[in-house]
């Protein structure tokens, strides 16, 4: 998206804004398909916590994609954008067997981690197809808070396990047609990613009436320079190879399914804020922005670091700033970061909005939530109204203090 067009949406609809780029995330689904070619059989199912705007929902189920939902409310969310029951997987981590067996009432495909849930539905829904979501125990690399396949997750039923879960499956006849991991964002290393395959195709060959195996996610995309990016075209390529020999072997022909989100959508947010105030301290240049970790926690929650562009000063002198937040507690986005010399009113720019942004933010200071614009055939359409009072006090409820 051009810096005169990003303008114009944050002077048609305020700021602070995010905007996503419908071109982008075409773009990314289409070179995730490209790389895995050789599969007869791919599913993506876009990982909806990423970022769950109704309408690129409906943008990915145009583009022939399918979800991964984590919670009841984004299968609701789901059927909601038109997708059907069966192209939506539902892979949530320490909920009640109630909500499983909502979800499995919907038709969706249920996805269990966890051995007392595992044996409980077996018990009461035999028939009902399950997934199992594998620990490997790999190490993904990446920030400790989401590297999720080692020892001490949360996530998934050890590989250590395997004993118990063909038990389980054994004694409630239960139909297990499909295995899955998900070994936590940030993959840096192919090989890493390859190696927990191998062990997801050791365990699959346990089960015997397999439909599909799911890889999960955890592609890395860059946020900034010099940042290394998965390599989604060697991994297509190695992958696949060996994706299709243990088909083979299996005697049966399994669909390859991946849950990426923020390889598919982070990229194509811009998140445009507007600068209230330079402050210079003795320390340091303050750029004072209209917005807080209320909008984006990722640079506080994670220490992600997101490129931060002056488009109203694109051609002026470079200078280091602190950009901050107006949230009253820290709020660093960016520290002594260099940016093109910042004037009160320019709209600076965010990369890398697109995924687990927005879908993160909350109503900190009682501020409103932004609005959501889709860059989409070249035109922007509002897709989420800037809350308003109205919404912050809709849910309060007022009792008699005297
Ligand atoms: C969050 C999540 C994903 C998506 O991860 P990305 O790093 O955004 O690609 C995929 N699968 C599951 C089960 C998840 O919880």
């Amino acid at each position: 998206m051009e810096n005169s067009q990003l303008l114009q949406i944050a002077k048609d609809f305020g700021s602070p804004v995010y905007v996503y780029d419908a071109d982008k995330i075409v773009s990314q689904y289409n070179r995730l398909t490209a790389a895995f070619s050789n599969v007869k059989s791919l599913k993506i199912n876009y990982a909806v916590k990423a970022l769950s705007n109704v309408s690129v929902l409906k943008l990915m189920k145009k583009l022939g994609s399918g979800i991964d939902t984590v919670s009841i409310q984004e299968v609701q969310l789901g059927l909601k954008a038109g997708f059907k029951p069966e192209q939506i997987i539902y892979t949530p981590n320490g909920v009640s067997l109630e909500e499983i067996e909502t979800a499995a009432k919907l038709g969706v495909q249920i996805n269990i981690d966890n051995l007392s849930i595992l044996e409980q539905f077996g018990t009461k829904h035999p028939k009902t197809p399950v997934c199992i979501r594998i620990n490997p125990h790999v190490m993904a690399g990446g920030n400790t808070n989401i590297s999720v396949g080692h020892i001490d997750s949360k996530f998934g039923i050890s590989i250590h396990q395997i004993p118990h879960i063909l038990r389980i499956v054994e004694n409630t006849k239960m139909n297990i047609n499909g295995i899955h991991m998900h070994t936590g964002s940030d993959i840096l290393d192919i090989d890493v990613f390859l190696y927990a395959s191998e062990i997801l195709f050791d365990t699959a060959k346990h089960f015997k009436n397999l439909d599909f195996i799911d890889f999960g996610s955890g592609f890395k995309v860059p946020y900034k320079d010099g940042d290394i990016e998965t390599n989604i075209e060697e991994l297509g390529e190695k992958l696949s190879k060996r994706f299709n020999e243990f088909c083979k072997n299996y005697g049966k022909k399994l669909t390859l399914a991946f849950e990426p989100g923020k390889f598919l959508v982070s990229q194509a947010g811009q998140f445009l804020v507007k600068v209230n105030a330079v402050k210079q301290t003795t320390s340091t240049v303050f750029a004072q922005v209209d917005s807080g970790f209320n909008h984006l926690i990722r640079p506080m929650l994670y220490g992600a670091q997101h490129e931060i562009r002056n488009i109203s000063n694109p051609d002026g002198r470079e200078r280091f700033y602190s950009v901050v937040g107006y949230i009253c507690e820290t709020d660093t986005f960016a520290n002594n970061r260099r940016i093109k010399e910042i004037n009160e009113d320019d709209i600076l720019a965010f990369s890398n909005a697109g995924a687990y942004c927005y879908s993160m933010s909350s109503n900190y200071n009682s501020r409103y939530r932004p609005a959501e614009v889709l860059v989409y055939n070249g035109d922007a359409h509002l897709i989420r109204k800037r809350e308003t009072f109205e919404d912050i006090i809709k849910n309060q409820i007022e009792i008699k203090i005297e």
